[in-house]
């Protein structure tokens, strides 16, 4: 197998819009690598400050009083232009800035915006993920106890090939080595299909469909794979970009703000930090409404001093949102239709996202699937890292039970591939759905006569006339001898390898002049020294956290040093000898209070030395 021997620990990242899950293959079996605050999943938030960075649980506490630098959703940008139309429509709803760059190449990137230390920051959607990626990292490494420098990183199935080339990018400016993107559904597939020992059991003849309905934090997926001998296959994908666990806290916002209104007489709803404190309430209030029929949100001084309560039960939670459960179905419903499937073709449905935790949704679903079970023996939330982990344990050979071994997995193209013909239409070279890696060639001729140069424009998608589909980028041959149109022909060759990353190329087969697309600015990838900047700024960033933990660290020393002194003088009661360290103690203590912005770390070892010193001394004359 194909990069077979990687070397251990590789570790499988679920990189998600709202939360990041980290998983490991060890002792032949399938860990969850809980966090710093002992969580299996990490918020993918990263915050800014005047003195600090914050990544995670601690980014996303303190979102409210921080909202222009708290960052969040970063997925939905990587990869994109910042011209593009679902980019525009996610700005009017952030906090958080996010400008066009002013990078050279034609499509320029979403460029986000944040304060860091008293000074305006710009970052790459990449740089951000980066942070993400390496906080997971460094769960990983915490928990393993050693360097983890391999990683297999899951993307959404419709993910295109920009937004999986930034993808590998933020894995490499973390310091991590992405030795295989693959995509979510298969993951997910993947961590059933251990269960089942369905893979890799070849003697198992036949086919097995599998529906993956995932539902995390901002975005429902649908995917219907195929596992046909060990080998899985994406089918079909549909979903909503914008539905997820988010809006279902929102419901739940405006029902808590109506309730105020009701029992106070007051509309508070253009609050953003009353909106933000309901929101943060109301999503803890969502997830204990997963087991638990009635919850109480209790909130002191919400508003004016007022403490609020408000009592919610499960039905309650179910009725502001069963639209959008609804909803839900019905995409599985076009999923279905698209794949040309009936319910009774699905061999398992297998529930991903953590709001597939919400009982009605696992009703609905079931219901739907004529009382079908529906695979949750993992966690919702875990279950694409579990893959991810899964498959990292074959490419390093260490192997989860006895058969996991033999796992084949089978990436497809998202989309069509081609080049525009001369008149206009795509002509495909590589259609979706076609299994990767893959190298397609196909021979092209001039469209008029004495030509010398000819040009090559590379686009994505389903649509009969080029230019209505998602242009990739163009390159040109020139300098070949003219000749009657058709006379000149041109190889020109699409590949495809196993991280689904594209590469093309052409050559004149007359002169043997060739070139091939360079993936540069030009597609708003990063280019090499780009990346190397931003390697080098994540480890400047790392450095000032250090920094920043380094100095509350001598802080606090220098504080409980004091205190714990001056109780002690208290303690010994008010006897001369001890009055000049008194006077030592006092005016620690008023020093601290206008040092507290201090941010040389020095300065405070310095006291804390200065102050040990005189009280031992003081000791030795006692
Ligand atoms: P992502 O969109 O990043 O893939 P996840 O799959 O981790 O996100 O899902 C996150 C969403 O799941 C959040 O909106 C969170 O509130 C929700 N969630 C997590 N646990 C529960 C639960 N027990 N009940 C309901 N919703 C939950
Ligand atoms: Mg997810």
């Amino acid at each position: 197998m194909v990069g077979k021997g990687q070397e251990w620990p590789v570790i499988g990242i679920d990189l998600g819009t709202t939360y990041s899950c980290v998983a490991v293959c060890q002792h032949g079996r399938v860990e969850i690598i809980p966090n710093d605050q002992g969580n299996r999943t990490t918020p993918s938030c990263v915050a800014f400050t005047d003195t600090e960075r914050l990544i995670g649980e601690a980014a996303l506490n303190q979102a409210t009083k921080n909202p222009l630098n708290t960052i969040f959703d970063v997925k939905r940008l990587i990869g994109r232009r910042f011209s593009d139309n679902d980019i525009q429509e996610d700005i009017k709803l952030w906090p958080f800035k996010v400008l066009e760059g002013t990078d050279s190449g034609k499509k320029k990137k979403p460029m986000i915006v944040a304060n860091y230390m008293g000074e305006e920051k710009r970052f790459t959607p990449e740089e951000i993920s980066a942070m993400i990626l390496s906080k997971m990292k460094g769960v990983a490494e915490a928990y393993l106890g050693c360097t983890v420098k391999n990683a297999i990183v899951t993307v959404p199935a419709y993910f295109n090939d920009s937004q999986r080339q930034a993808t590998k990018d933020a894995g490499t400016i973390a310091g991590l080595n992405v030795v295989r993107i693959i995509n979510e559904p298969t993951a997910a597939a993947m961590a059933y299909g251990l269960d089942d020992s369905m893979i890799g059991n070849q003697n198992k003849a036949g086919k097995k469909n599998v529906l993956v309905f995932d539902l995390g934090g901002g975005t429902f997926d649908v995917s219907l794979v195929s596992i046909e001998k060990g080998e899985i296959q994406v089918k079909a994908v549909s979903g909503d970009t914008h539905l997820g666990g988010g809006d279902f806290d929102n419901k739940m916002v405006t029902y808590l703000l109506e309730d105020f209104k009701r029992k106070h007489k007051k509309d508070i709803s253009d609050s953003p930090r009353v909106r933000g404190r309901l929101r943060a309430a109301s999503e803890r209030a969502k997830r204990v409404l997963s087991s638990a029929t009635q919850t109480t949100i209790e909130i002191d001084c919400l508003y004016e001093g007022i403490d609020f309560t408000s009592t919610i039960t499960r039905a309650r939670f179910e009725m502001l949102n069963l639209e959008l459960f609804q909803n839900c179905i019905n995409t599985v419903k076009t999923c279905l239709k698209d794949a040309k499937m009936k319910t009774t073709d699905i061999n398992d449905v297998v529930l991903v996202g953590g709001s597939t935790r919400i009982p009605k949704v696992q009703q609905l679903l079931q219901e739907f699937f004529d009382g079908k079970e529906l695979c949750r023996s993992i966690n919702a939330d875990e279950a694409v890292a579990y893959g991810a982990a899964v498959h990292a344990a074959v490419l390093s050979g260490v192997g989860v039970g006895s058969t996991c071994n033999d796992i084949v997995l089978v990436d497809v193209t998202p989309l069509s591939l081609g080049v525009k013909s001369h008149n206009g239409t795509l002509s495909v070279i590589i259609p979706r759905n076609t299994t990767i890696p893959v190298k397609k060639n196909k021979i092209r001729v001039t469209a008029s006569d004495n030509q010398t140069s000819a040009c090559f424009r590379v686009f994505e998608g389903e649509r009969l006339m080029a230019e209505d589909n998602h242009f990739l980028d163009e390159f040109e041959i020139c300098g070949f001898p003219p000749a009657p149109k058709g006379k000149t022909k041109f190889d020109v060759c699409f590949e495809i390898d196993l991280d689904g990353i594209l590469n093309v190329s052409s050559v004149e087969l007359g002169t043997g002049l060739r070139n091939r697309i360079t993936m540069t600015n030009h597609r708003g990838r990063l280019s090499k020294e780009e990346v190397q900047r931003m390697i080098d700024d994540a480890e400047k960033y790392k450095a000032q956290d250090e920094y920043q933990r380094k100095l509350v660290e001598s802080k606090n020393a220098l504080e409980t040093y004091v205190t714990d002194i001056s109780d002690r003088l208290k303690y010994v009661g008010g006897r001369t000898k001890e009055s000049n360290i008194k006077k030592d103690i006092e005016k620690t203590f008023q020093w601290l209070e206008s040092n507290s912005d201090l941010t040389d770390i020095s300065a405070f070892e310095t006291k804390f030395r200065e102050l040990q010193r005189i009280c031992r001394n003081s000791v030795k004359k006692n």
